[in-house]
């Protein structure tokens, strides 16, 4: 491990990327890729992408990658790519980041959400068919926190209707679903925003999917519509992932196996540790399921309480998110509410520090300072 500076020194940050990147020598390599890809000149579409793409998709186990300029454009792109517009309906979860939904705004569709599980954070399939309507276009089910959707239930939903699934996978790189990997079935849009389980030096993502057609439609909408210069043959967009975060992101898919297996490790010491404390809930985990635990998600009716607790104590939390997406002002008088799920869920969930580069004391001490802490707020 590297020198804690002093200044950090008994805190637990949320999610250091210095920290992060310290581990497996992956900061020495990645200043080697950014340096060997700004001295040779070519900085868009070569080499580096074309690699990135074979090897991210055999990562997914799926046929087809093309690189973007971030998650939401890829979502963006393949709805774009599948032709929803406007006047389309597009099922997406009411719990999950606003990205979701804007995708399909960016289209002109309209955002139907669906409230999550009783007790996880999934779409919920029966609400999901009663949530289709004859304008229905595509279902976006997310991965949330990278704990895999139920996709065969959710697939089936779709079938029934013909209608595709667009994962929006950007918190679950690596993920598996009965044994398969998120993004190995028909489309599925990641985001490697720098926070994320593979992240970038910057924005970028990925559209992955098994149809090769659907691949080369999204190549054409990234590039200007161009598969030849100068000529269109679409009016498509500038979305490209460029060649230095494709050499990050080759360096960085070395090492996501093993930063996903010891997000896992810290996640079932959490677990194994704040288990039956009173007035909180830590995540499920269904038996079909290996998340990748992009975050690590408590709830609790004593949110407020518990954060300055965690601060006094020096633990570092996040919320994901603090308002529900159509409670907020992009959203103003655009969806029927209420969601009184996902309402609630944005009063009561809270992140705690997660990622590979956690040691065992900075765990022992979350796992403490939140045991504390919950012993007090309910004395
Ligand atoms: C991060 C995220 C996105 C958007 O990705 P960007 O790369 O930030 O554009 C979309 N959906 C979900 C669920 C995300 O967590």
């Amino acid at each position: 491990m590297t020198a804690v500076a002093p200044e950090r020194a008994g805190r637990v940050a949320f999610h250091d990327l210095r920290d992060l990147h310290a581990l497996d020598g992956v900061q020495e390599r990645v200043d080697a890729a950014v340096l060997r890809v700004a001295r040779s000149g070519r900085y868009l579409l070569g080499p580096e992408l074309a690699a990135f793409e074979e090897e991210f998709a055999r990562y997914c186990e799926n046929e087809h990658c093309v690189g973007v300029g971030s998650g939401l454009d890829a979502l963006e792109l393949a709805l774009r790519a599948l032709d929803v517009g406007p006047g389309d309906e597009v099922i997406v979860p009411a719990h999950t980041y606003i990205a979701t939904w804007l995708a399909v705004s960016a289209v002109g569709a309209r955002p139907v959400p669906v409230e999550p599980e009783a007790d996880s954070y999934l779409m919920d399939p029966e609400r999901l068919a009663d949530a289709c309507t004859s304008r229905t276009r595509a279902v976006m089910p997310v991965h949330p926190y990278g704990h895999p959707a139920d996709l065969d239930a959710i697939d089936a939903v779709a079938a029934a209707r013909g209608i595709p699934v667009v994962e929006d996978a950007a918190q679950a790189h690596g993920a598996r679903y009965r044994g398969r990997r998120a993004g190995s079935r028909y489309v599925a849009a990641f985001s490697f925003y720098p926070g994320k389980n593979l992240g970038a030096l910057g924005d970028a993502g990925a559209v992955v999917t098994s149809d090769a057609r659907l691949a080369e439609r999204v190549r054409l909408l990234r590039n200007y519509g161009s598969r030849v210069k100068y000529r269109h043959e679409v009016p498509g967009t500038n979305s490209r992932l460029d060649e230095i975060q494709a050499a990050a992101l080759r360096v960085k898919l070395t090492c996501l196996d093993g930063w996903n297996a010891r997000r896992a490790e810290v996640a079932a010491r959490y677990t194994e540790g704040l288990a039956g404390l009173p007035g909180l809930d830590v995540p499920t985990v269904r038996p079909w399921a290996e998340p990748v635990w992009h975050q690590y998600v408590v709830r609790t009716a004593r949110r407020a309480a518990l954060v300055s607790a965690l601060e006094a104590a020096g633990v570092e939390t996040l919320v994901h998110y603090p308002v529900a997406v159509h409670r907020s002002e992009a959203y103003a008088g655009a969806v029927d509410g209420p969601l009184p799920r996902s309402e609630r869920l944005a009063d009561e969930v809270l992140s705690l520090p997660m990622g590979p580069q956690l040691t065992a004391q900075d765990v022992t001490a979350v796992i403490a300072a939140v045991r504390e802490a919950t012993e007090t707020i309910h004395d």
